[in-house]
């Protein structure tokens, strides 16, 4: 049994055990501390058996972490799930659970035999798909999410054991009637996975209106500080929640301890702050309208195709992100919107408290060809906005003073 460190010890060894694995303070930390420990000691053999056995006690970090453990409580609790498993990234949060969702019932191990992905997919979702699920020999297909007799007849053909959609797409902002799917995908014997990194829990709990799993880039909203690269997939059955943690021992591709405290604490200011970026993005989507060289697309205004979807099944707001197109400009007049800003920041990802400003064109979208783009009704001067929490003023000024030079000759 591990004693405590003896004054007859030299001091090389000292150094190396002097105030190691003292008693927890009485006192509870008000925050969760960052478990950095990658092991655990137990007061005897049997203790370490009984942990090992357990599954539930601290012995590895691999197989669990107490500060992990803390975000994956609260993200269970934000998508009334039944547990929740954090990844190193959106990226492996995804392909677990995909494979996750396609563990048969009864069954343990996952054996996904097809899955049905919507067409408007974050583009290193669409070649996870492509060079890893279907590069294996596993059939994956493509529709429409949003044209449910295009499911209707996509599930009948491919036979999916798993649907995919992203709850308020990329770029165009089209929004998933989650119960519809969910009902055809159960219909099917198939797991309905939603990716709600773009809408979050703030404005819609997929899982509560009949969807099996949900997925965040964490890195997005839940950080929302630019700072962290993390993923969390949220479960509804014990069963898919199993997996993910089997995967997750196995792959090792989860979530290590500072990135969990950064993620978690960013948790703690979620509702905040997505419901000022919502608050900012509706009048930053009204403005954008009554310019005149604009088409805005934004799922809170009357004239978006889904509109009353969302405002029948969101939580009192549309999101934060606006996509608008500037009519009559090219690619270089859209590289020179973007360059005259001097607020919005032209840089990759979403979610942050900063207003960013991407071109699908150049980013999500360049590995498709100019008719994939056009077929998906992206034109080249497509912008998309991710709107921060400053002060909407200074926001709407920017936008203004860039939309004015572009009408200059
Ligand atoms: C960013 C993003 C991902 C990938 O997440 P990473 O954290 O970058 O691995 C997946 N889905 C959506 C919708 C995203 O925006």
């Amino acid at each position: 049994m591990p004693t405590r460190p003896r004054p007859d010890w030299s001091l090389p060894t000292r150094l190396i055990h002097e105030g190691e694995r003292s008693q927890p303070p009485a006192g509870r930390p008000t925050a969760t501390p960052i478990y950095t420990a990658a092991t655990y000691v137990y007061e005897s053999a049997e203790a370490l058996d009984t942990a090992f056995a357990s599954g539930e006690d601290y012995v590895y970090a691999r197989y669990g972490n107490p500060t992990v453990a803390a975000l994956e409580r609260v993200m269970a609790a934000a998508e009334q799930g039944i547990g929740a498993v954090a990844f190193g990234s959106g990226m492996a949060a995804l392909h677990a659970a995909l494979l996750a969702a396609g563990t048969p019932r009864g069954g343990t191990h996952p054996q996904v035999r097809g899955i049905l992905a919507a067409r408007d997919l974050y583009g290193a979702t669409t070649n996870l798909l492509n060079d890893f699920f279907a590069a294996q020999g596993m059939p994956v297909a493509y529709c429409d999410m949003c044209d449910l007799a295009a499911v209707d007849a996509a599930i009948a053909e491919l036979h999916p054991d798993v649907l995919l959609v992203e709850q308020i797409s990329n770029p165009l902002l089209k929004v998933a009637d989650i119960a519809e799917l969910a009902r055809r995908a159960k219909a099917a014997g198939a797991r309905l996975v939603v990716d709600n990194t773009m809408a979050t829990p703030i404005v819609q709990q997929p899982l509560a209106l009949g969807a099996d799993v949900v997925v965040h880039s964490a890195t997005k909203y839940l950080g929302g500080h630019a700072d962290v690269i993390g993923g969390v997939v949220v479960a509804r059955a014990a069963l898919v929640r199993d997996t993910l943690r089997r995967y997750s021992k196995l792959l090792g591709s989860l979530l290590g301890p500072f990135e969990a405290q950064l993620i978690l604490r960013g948790v703690k200011t979620l509702a905040l702050r997505v419901r000022q970026q919502c608050a900012n993005a509706a009048a930053v989507a009204a403005w954008l309208d009554e310019q005149p060289d604009v088409a805005v697309y934004y799922p809170g205004l009357a004239a978006h195709p889904q509109h009353q979807l969302a405002a029948r099944t969101f939580d009192g707001c549309f999101g934060a992100m606006v996509s608008f197109e500037l009519r009559n400009a090219d690619r270089a007049a859209a590289f020179a919107f973007v360059d005259r800003l001097e607020l919005i920041l032209p840089a990759t990802s979403l979610g942050d408290i900063y207003t960013l400003i991407t071109l699908p064109l150049i980013s999500s979208h360049r590995d498709l060809t100019p008719e994939q783009r056009a077929e998906r009704g992206i034109r080249d001067s497509m912008v998309r906005l991710s709107v921060g929490i400053e002060d909407v003023r200074d926001i709407l000024a920017d936008l203004q003073q860039a939309l004015a030079g572009n009408r200059l000759p």
